[in-house]
């Protein structure tokens, strides 16, 4: 009998009224390790309920001592850094330094949040007429909420829940139901942080959750991140609902290697790119196009780099790389690369039906590397979400950028080169809303906003920094003016 995961509702775990639940497995060995609640309106009714109530004085804590909590939580989150990254290798699959590696984000977006006193200023301008005074200040919306993918489970929270709170807002959590187990260790700091009941919760479950939150009418704001079709439907239902909201979406990244680059440089980073995280990374290199005499380097580069790469649970230092996230996952990766085979790609390294000694039960696609992909096949268009590279070759750099841009999802673009003017026109002509320059994940820090363009995003303002601000606050102008004749009274 496995434990059931709660909800943290009001400063307390509460179970879910929910009866049914889900388990959730390790890719790596397909063991249950836990169950996770499909919670619905009741719970979401009654989180948001204690939120509402903590937003009354929330609203009126200086933003000073509203970031008080998030110095306590970001020690909290350093001093329990290494279980909260064996958690998400147990239940994501991704290597220990790779979780390692997005704790250090989530820590550092904490880390700007607590900037807020100085963020969320307002702007004023004196004598706009004689005697007469505007200035604009940021309130807080309300209750807000966000809900997560399971590529990224100790980060993107972080995405948004400190801006949320230090803006003066009430939080809610809806974590993947893939992923929750991450969730649930961050609430127990989050508890010990110091944070008024009702400030943050979690709610558990998946899409009855999903509407429950969007139709709310107490919630102002809906934070997304997930697949395309996903973060339309979010963005449209929150929308309808009279909500702000941000979605972001899938991708499909292509990365350009011109004959001048750094060849050793740029395999090395696009096989990190490609196959890091099994290739579930929404910046994931999913499309190599070389230029011209890049090719024959590239490609043999390239099938090394996949060959050699090992493969295994993540948690073993030797392992390079996990599996990916389920069987479904699994199947549909291998699916489409046969899909890939019959439209006319070449498969130069085959990741499919490979097995690790003794996981045999785990979900591994190994590194795989296509070739003379055609730009209208499937596999050139879908976003596989797995360790898949295609390769394509363009004579010139203006047929490289073409390709680029004959796609609809626009999250990530990236060039290899060692010429400042191919750099410069590649980042001034590319339809991308994050792009590298000799960089194979372009992920924005903690400070910038992170950036998606086209069907990788669906709204204004970004997560992170001052688009986060933007996001959670609402503006208001007051234009004042005082008679001087009060005043001459004192
Ligand atoms: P997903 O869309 O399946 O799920 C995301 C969230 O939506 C989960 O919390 C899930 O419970 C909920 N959900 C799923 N189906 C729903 C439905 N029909 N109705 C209501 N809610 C629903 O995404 P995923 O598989 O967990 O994550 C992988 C996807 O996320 C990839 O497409 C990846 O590119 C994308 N992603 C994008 C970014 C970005 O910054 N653009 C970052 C990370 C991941």
């Amino acid at each position: 009998m496995v434990d059931r995961l709660q909800n943290f509702i009001d400063g307390n775990w509460r179970p879910s009224r929910a009866d049914q639940a889900l388990d959730v497995v390790n890719p790596a060995t397909s063991e249950v390790l836990v169950q996770v609640p499909l919670s619905s309106a009741p719970d979401v009714n009654q989180a948001v309920e204690a939120a509402v109530r903590a937003f009354v004085e929330w609203r009126q804590t200086p933003a000073g001592e509203r970031i008080q909590p998030l110095f306590a939580l970001k020690a909290l989150l350093e001093k329990h850094l290494d279980d909260l990254a064996l958690t998400i290798t147990d239940e994501c699959g991704k290597t220990l330094s790779e979780s390692k590696g997005e704790l250090r984000r989530a820590i550092e977006n904490v880390e700007t949040a607590c900037g807020m006193p100085t963020m969320m200023q307002g702007v004023n301008a004196e004598d706009i007429a004689r005697g007469i005074d505007e200035f604009m200040i940021r309130q807080p919306l309300g209750v807000v909420a966000a809900i997560t993918p399971f590529n990224f489970p100790g980060m993107i929270p972080f995405w948004f829940l400190p801006y949320a709170v230090a803006t003066g807002n009430c939080f809610l959590l809806k974590p993947s139901e893939r992923v929750p187990i991450t969730s649930a260790k961050i609430f127990d700091l989050i508890r010990a942080a110091g944070f008024p009941p009702g400030v943050i919760q979690l709610v558990h479950g998946g899409k009855e959750a999903v509407n429950a939150i969007l139709d709310h009418p107490r919630i102002r704001a809906i934070s997304f991140v997930g697949s395309t079709p996903t973060a339309k439907y979010v963005y449209s239902r929150a929308a309808g609902n009279g909500k702000r909201a941000q979605c972001q979406g899938g991708a499909k990244n292509p990365v350009v290697v011109m004959p001048d680059a750094d060849m050793e440089m740029a395999t090395r980073i696009l096989a990190d790119s490609a196959f890091g995280c099994a290739g579930q990374r929404c910046l994931a290199a999913s499309v190599a196009i070389t230029v011209s005499d890049a090719r024959p380097a590239l490609t043999d580069q390239i099938m090394a780099a996949a060959h050699s790469r090992k493969v295994g649970y993540g948690g073993n230092p030797e392992v390079e790389m996990g599996p990916v996230i389920s069987a479904q996952s699994k199947a549909r990766v291998e699916g489409l690369i046969a899909k890939g085979e019959s439209q006319g790609a070449r498969v130069l390294v085959d990741g499919r039906n490979r097995k690790v000694a003794g996981l045999e039960e785990g979900y591994f696609v190994f590194p795989t590397v296509l070739d003379e992909v055609r730009p209208d096949a499937e596999i050139a268009r879908t976003e596989i979400f797995g360790p898949v590279l295609s390769l394509m070759h363009a004579g010139t750099i203006d047929e490289a950028i073409a390709l680029v841009n004959d796609r609809s999802y626009g999250n990530m673009a990236c060039i290899f080169t060692s010429s400042g003017a191919h750099a410069r026109r590649f980042r001034y002509e590319v339809n991308s809303g994050n792009v590298g320059i000799n960089v194979g994940v372009a992920a924005p820090i903690a400070n910038f906003p992170f950036s998606g363009w086209g069907e990788s995003f669906f709204g204004d303002l970004h997560a992170q920094a001052h688009h986060a601000v933007e996001f959670y606050t609402q503006t208001k102008v007051v234009v004042e003016r005082w008679p001087k004749t009060w005043s001459r009274k004192f």
